[in-house]
């Protein structure tokens, strides 16, 4: 008696029953606003390609070019032999963008943070997440040894509250932009707690970086905090910067450490020295090119003024995610079939991804939008919601 085949039928049947089924669909395109599925066109309102670069020309043309030059596989782990020139010339780009000593590349955004949390966390450390916090934080600190205990979203006073009765290394850890609401976590009051307390306070921009603050770095730029009210930070590659893997900022003595210890860096083959090359071109791009965090915020404002006269359940959200609360699963999952129908493309934000009842549409908006796609948007939102 194997016994998984039976558990296995009994989660799939669950998940049906639930309207909690995950299906792919599988793109015949690149990303971009407009994206083919089934040989059909589908106006895209649920990439995390922010700024429009996933596919920007520029961004392809440096990641053929170093393909040429360094292969396609990196060959090893870093530690080994698989750490070449674009994958070190682009850390060193990080850490001078973030203002900080040293960054560390990591394949994926889960890997850095479950590989953070769990080389730098022990037995009798505490560590303190935002309920809200993504997957990847919450099971890197599940995973850690350390004592794992959530606070209440954005409750800066109940995180003190547990702060206060805590003894030994203290680690807070929030997401900058929350990525299934779009809201933003209150790093200044977050950074001065942690002060108070002497605790270390990470954060996760992956929804962040490239997008908010004057020059694009972020939540903490917005926020105007120093490095060092900040001692780690980490973003992913494959939102704004339109490409793959992740980084985490600090200083020398944590990406040291890091090196020495993170078991997700360590036993990984490196990311492929292309996408390195692609990821500087990127960054180049979040410098050179403004105009695009500008004209995202004026699509934002759009979207947000269009749905609010429309009566749509918009979350408090300033960024470029705007999702709409449906509540029930099988609603937001019979909103999303419907809007596909109709051209557009919208992901409908299920338990366990989000908590029970709160199922909704997420909206992603992009610099790579025209008004006029937004508008489109409203319009179908409408009439599909006046339908229900
Ligand atoms: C997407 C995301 C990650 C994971 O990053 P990947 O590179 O996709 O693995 C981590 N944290 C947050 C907040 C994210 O939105």
């Amino acid at each position: 008696m194997a016994g998984f085949s039976e558990r296995l039928a009994a989660l799939l049947q669950q998940r049906r029953r639930d309207d909690l089924y995950r299906q792919r669909q599988t793109l015949q395109s690149a990303q971009g606003p407009v994206v083919r599925v089934d040989g059909l066109e589908y106006l895209n309102f649920c990439s995390n390609d922010y700024l429009g670069l996933a596919a920007h020309p520029r961004v392809i043309e440096r990641f053929r070019q170093a393909a040429v030059e360094y292969g396609v596989g990196s060959g090893a782990s870093h530690l080994v032999c698989g750490h070449s020139a674009p994958h070190h010339a682009l850390e060193e780009a990080l850490a001078a963008f973030t203002g900080r000593e040293r960054a560390l590349l990591y394949s994926s955004g889960y890997t850095a943070n479950t590989g953070i949390l769990t080389a730098l966390l022990q037995r009798g450390d505490h560590v303190f997440e935002d309920r809200l916090n993504h997957a990847s934080l919450l099971d890197g600190g599940l995973h850690s040894g350390a004592r794992f205990q959530r606070f209440a979203h954005n409750d800066v006073r109940a995180l003190e509250a547990k702060l206060a009765r805590a003894d030994g290394p203290r680690l807070v850890v929030v997401d900058g932009v929350f990525s299934m609401d779009g809201d933003t976590a209150p790093l200044a009051e977050l950074a001065r707690v942690c002060r108070m307390h002497d605790a270390w306070l990470m954060v996760d921009d992956a929804h962040g970086f490239g997008v908010l603050g004057e020059r694009g770095v972020g939540s903490t730029e917005a926020a105007r905090l120093a490095p060092d009210a900040v001692p780690i930070l980490m973003a992913t590659l494959g939102k704004a910067l339109g490409t793959a893997g992740a980084f985490v900022a600090g200083s020398e003595q944590l990406i040291e450490g890091l090196i020495q210890q993170s078991r997700n860096y360590i036993y990984t083959t490196a990311l492929p020295p292309a996408v390195a090359a692609a990821s500087l071109e990127a960054l180049a791009l979040v410098t050179e090119e403004a105009w695009r965090r500008d004209y995202l915020a004026t699509l934002i404002h759009r979207f947000r003024l269009g749905a609010e006269q429309l009566g749509l359940p918009l979350l408090p959200s300033a960024s470029a995610i705007q999702p709409l609360l449906v509540g029930d699963a099988s609603r937001a999952l019979a909103l999303s079939a419907r809007l596909r129908e109709r051209g557009f493309l919208i992901g409908a934000i299920r338990p366990p991804t989000v908590p029970a009842g709160t199922s909704r549409l997420r909206i992603t908006l992009s610099a790579a939008h025209s008004e006029t796609q937004v508008d489109q948007l409203l319009d179908q939102l409408a009439a599909c919601w006046a339908a229900d």
